[in-house]
Parts: structure tokens; C-alpha cells; sequence
């Protein structure tokens, strides 16, 4: 791990790609302190882990399932022991709040828990072929080499959800993570390297600026596989590249999510799932509810009581008890979600709680509820990315299904209401993948994630996290 742009199972000095080795600092969202360094990978070090995990490919993909599922095992393990370093690390790279961090350091380690589960469970299927002729045999291979892009805000889940199933189903990969949260990352791999996975087998370059590089891997001809989350402009631009070698692609790209409150709702469900909803992560995830429907007949009592919660939450330094929401994990964040509050209320928004940036230093935005919210205003088309709860009064409880699915993103949805068929025949209306029924959370290791429309292609989790990196391979034969 000394002096290397690579993790692990490439030394780049070794190889002679690089004489002098550059560092990226990782800044504290909090301070702007060095939150640590990584060693900067240049083209030449990003290639150099795509040989080595093309190298390794054929071993890895011949070693039995139960030793891969083995080493996914001990990886849990070793993150679950762990923990608490894991999660610090987290908070000082991206800013969330330490109790965030370690939710997601238990979620991100569940992954590699239920992959070492699932490893050995890749099906097939043997048949007679309905005309009687012949044999339809069918079997699942991995896809090969796989290129893993991440974003900052779940620096380690987003990349478990991709290393998990690509080494249960036998592929071999090269982590590239945001660079401004690359020390999780880092850490990761190391886990999974004294977990006993083999060199090559896993890597995690640091290049910025990161377009180019992606660029030269994706081209090298032996990326078969490119998982991405991150958001959807960039999404669709690694598609585009993608195409030109009929890359197999998975993509989790951003969300824009309607969160309903019907007049038959509890409100504590509602104000609980919505706290949920909205401030997982300070606001800033896909999943963040982005567009608050109330219906008029519950309307004011449920804003007295979800900004009593909004209001009573403490913005501060992540790694403080005291602290409920940490900073955005940049100036641009901030200034992201300074616009769009501002833009709302010059459109006639009413600031209820909130509405502006820290006092100190820091990134920070303290958590926002807006009222007097219309359906045209800007801020229910963008993601926001921050603590900011737009809400708009309806009336008509059949239009709002229109309201919801006007939006270019469909990742997920969530409804509050006590009739349970209505809230079913509604989720089955909705334009999104995934949909929170009288829950503000959906994420799940077991569970299909992932969005529709622009929001992506393809699933995390559950079994179809695993069949994202297995081929499917049919032989006709008479035997
Ligand atoms: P981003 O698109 O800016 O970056 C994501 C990754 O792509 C990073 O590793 C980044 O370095 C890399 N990247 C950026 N520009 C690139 C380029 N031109 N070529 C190649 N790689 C490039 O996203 P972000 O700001 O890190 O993350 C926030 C976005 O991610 C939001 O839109 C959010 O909704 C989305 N997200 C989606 C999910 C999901 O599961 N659907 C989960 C988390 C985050």
C-alpha cells in the first residue's frame, strides 16, 4: 500500500510506470483540514490495473464459489471489527454525521455478507426443447473485467454493492471512486486484500482529473463491464463511450423523489418516514425525498410537526455527538442548494425553518422546510442534494399521480396512507423503481435496487445484483 497509485495487486514503482508518485489530499467537508492523502494513479497506473485484473481473471473465475463466497465472508467479518474506524473515516472524507457513517458502514458491509451468500448460488437450467429434438442447456459465466465508478455521498456502500457481487459471480475489478472520498475506498480494498483476495484480482485508482482516464480504460478492449453510480449527465456520457465497444453497462444514476402524504395518512408514520426520507445522509442521496405532495386536509398539521423535527436538528461537525446533520462535502454542493432555496423563494416559496448556509467555515446548510410551494416552481425539477424539504398542498388526489411522474427521474417513490390497496394500486402507477409504502427507507442489501426512466439501467442488490455481472450462455446440443 506504500507507493503505489493502486491499492493493492499492481505496484505501480515496480512496473516502472511512475518515478515520482503525486498525492490527492482528501479536504474535511467540516474545516477544510487534509483529511488524508492518496497516491494520484496517472493513465498509464489505471491501464496497468486493468492488465492486472485482466491477468487475473481466468484464475479468479475458475476459483470455487465457496472460496470466493469465503473471502467475501472474512471481509464482512473485518469490516463489522472494524467499524468504528471505517466510520470515522467516512465522516472526515464526505462530512455526514458519525451515526450516517455507521449506519452505512453496517449497510455497505451487509453487502459483501449477503454476496458471500449468493456466490453460491449462481443457477442454470437444463431442459428439453418443446419440440423434442434437443437438449437446452444454459449456464451463467462471469463477464469479465469490470470497471466500478462511485460517487462520494455513500463512499462505501456504493462501492460493496459493486465489489460484492462482481467477486461472487467471478469477475475481477478496478474501483475507480469519487475523488473527494477516495480514503473509504482505499481502506476497503485493503480489507479485501488481508480477506485473501488475490492480486489483481481487486484495485482502486485515484486519477483526476477522472474523465480521461475512465475514457482509456473503457477503450482498452478488455473492460468488459462498466457499473456506475453518480449522476445522470455523467451517466449518460460514460453510455455513450460505453457504446462504442458494446460495453455491458449498470447504471444507478440520480433520483427526483415524490413523497405523498394522503388525508388518510398517520401523520407520525408520515412525519417519521420523512424525516427518514429526506435527511438520511444530511439530505444528500439519491434516495432523498425531493418533493413533499401533502394533501390540504393534513397540510398544516403535518408541517408543525415535521419542522418541529427539522428544526430541532443540530448542523455541525460530523464527528460531534451533538451534531444530527454534518456538512455538504463541498463549496459547489453548498452553493447548489444555497441557489435553489433562493430561486424557490423569489418563485414564492415561504421559508418555514432554515433557508441558509452555516455560520462557521464549514459547508454546511441548515435543514430547510419551504411551504407556499407551486407545482411549476424550479426546485421540484432538480435534485437537490441537501436538507432542503420542498412542500406543495394538493387537493386532487388523482392528479398528483400526475404531479409524481412528470419529472425526467424515476428512482423511487414513497406514500403515506393507511388504506393499504389504494397505496398498493398507487406504487403500481408510479414511474419509479422502487417505492416506499408507509417507509422512508428502501435501501436493502436483499433487495433490487435501482431506478427507471433517467434515474438508470439495471439493479443493485438481491439476486439481480449478481446476475448484473454473470452472461448467460445457452448450448443446443443432442446428447
Ligand atoms: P458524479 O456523476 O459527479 O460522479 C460519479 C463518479 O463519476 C465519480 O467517481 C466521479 O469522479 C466520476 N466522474 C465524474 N465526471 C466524470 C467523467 N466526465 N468521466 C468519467 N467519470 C466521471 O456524481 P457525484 O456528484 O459523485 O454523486 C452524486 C450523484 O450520484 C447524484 O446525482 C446522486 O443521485 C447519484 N447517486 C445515485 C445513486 C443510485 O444508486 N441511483 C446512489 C448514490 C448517488
Amino acid at each position: 500500500m506504500s507507493c503505489i497509485a493502486v491499492a493493492f495487486g499492481v505496484n505501480v514503482c515496480d512496473n516502472g510506470h511512475m518515478a515520482v508518485v503525486k498525492y490527492v489530499n482528501v479536504v474535511n467537508p467540516f474545516d477544510q483540514s487534509v483529511a488524508g492523502t492518496v497516491p494520484h494513479a496517472e493513465i498509464a497506473d489505471c491501464l496497468a490495473a486493468v492488465d492486472a485484473a485482466h491477468d487475473a481473471f481466468d484464475t479468479w473465475r475458475a476459483t470455487a464459489p465457496r472460496a470466493r463466497a469465503e473471502i467475501l465472508r472474512r471481509a464482512y467479518d473485518l469490516m463489522i471489527a472494524e467499524h468504528d474506524q471505517l466510520s470515522r473515516t467516512i465522516v472526515r472524507e464526505n462530512g455526514k454525521v458519525l451515526a450516517d457513517a455507521k449506519a452505512e458502514v453496517t449497510y455497505a458491509a451487509e453487502f459483501f455478507r449477503w454476496f458471500s451468500e449468493e456466490a453460491v448460488r449462481i443457477d442454470g437450467d437444463y431442459r428439453r426443447a418443446p419440440s423434442g429434438a434437443n437438449w437446452l442447456l444454459v449456464s451463467r459465466q462471469p463477464v469479465g473485467v469490470s470497471l466500478l465508478a462511485t460517487p462520494w455521498n455513500f463512499p462505501a456502500a456504493m462501492a460493496t454493492r459493486k465489489i460484492g457481487p462482481a467477486l461472487a459471480a467471478g469477475c475481477t475489478v478496478v474501483l475507480k471512486p469519487a475523488s473527494n472520498t477516495p480514503l473509504t475506498a482505499v481502506a476497503i480494498c485493503d480489507i479485501l486484500r488481508r480477506a485473501g483476495v488475490p492480486d489483481g484480482v481487486v484495485s482502486v485508482v485515484v486519477p483526476e482529473p477522472s474523465g480521461p482516464a475512465v475514457t482509456a480504460m473503457l477503450q482498452s478492449g478488455k473492460v468488459r463491464k462498466l457499473s456506475f453510480t453518480g449522476s445522470t449527465p455523467v451517466g449518460a456520457l460514460l453510455l455513450a463511450q460505453a457504446a462504442e465497444r458494446i460495453i455491458n453497462c449498470s447504471m444507478e444514476l440520480g433520483g427526483n423523489a415524490p413523497l405523498v402524504v394522503f388525508d388518510d395518512a398517520d401523520i407520525d408514520v408520515a412525519v417519521e418516514g420523512s424525516m427518514l426520507a429526506k435527511m438520511r445522509n444530511g439530505g444528500a442521496a439519491c434516495t432523498a425525498a425531493n418533493r413533499f405532495f401533502v394533501h390540504e386536509r393534513i397540510h398544516d398539521d403535518f408541517v408543525e410537526a415535521f419542522t418541529k423535527r427539522m428544526s430541532a436538528l443540530v448542523l455541525g461537525n460530523g464527528l460531534d455527538p451533538q451534531t444530527n446533520v454534518g456538512p455538504l462535502v463541498s463549496r459547489k454542493e453548498q452553493d447548489n442548494v444555497a441557489k435553489l432555496v433562493d430561486a424557490a423563494v423569489a418563485q414564492g416559496a415561504t421559508v418555514v425553518c432554515g433557508g441558509k448556509r452555516a455560520s462557521d467555515t464549514s459547508f454546511g446548510y441548515h435543514p430547510t422546510v419551504l411551504t407556499d410551494v407551486q407545482f411549476d416552481n424550479a426546485i421540484l425539477r432538480e435534485e437537490i442534494f441537501g436538507p432542503v424539504a420542498p412542500i406543495v398542498r394538493f387537493n386532487d388526489a388523482d392528479d398528483i399521480l400526475t404531479h409524481c411522474n412528470s419529472v425526467d427521474h424515476g428512482l423511487v417513490s414513497y406514500v403515506f396512507t393507511r388504506d393499504i390497496g389504494r397505496g398498493l394500486r398507487f406504487a403500481e402507477a408510479l414511474e419509479t423503481g422502487m417505492i416506499g409504502l408507509n417507509r422512508g427507507l428502501v435501501s436493502d442489501p436483499a433487495a433490487p435496487f435501482g431506478g427507471v426512466k433517467a434515474s438508470g439501467l439495471g439493479r443493485e442488490g438481491g439476486h439481480d445484483g449478481l446476475l448484473a455481472f454473470l452472461e448467460t450462455k445457452y448450448v443446443a446440443g443432442n446428447w
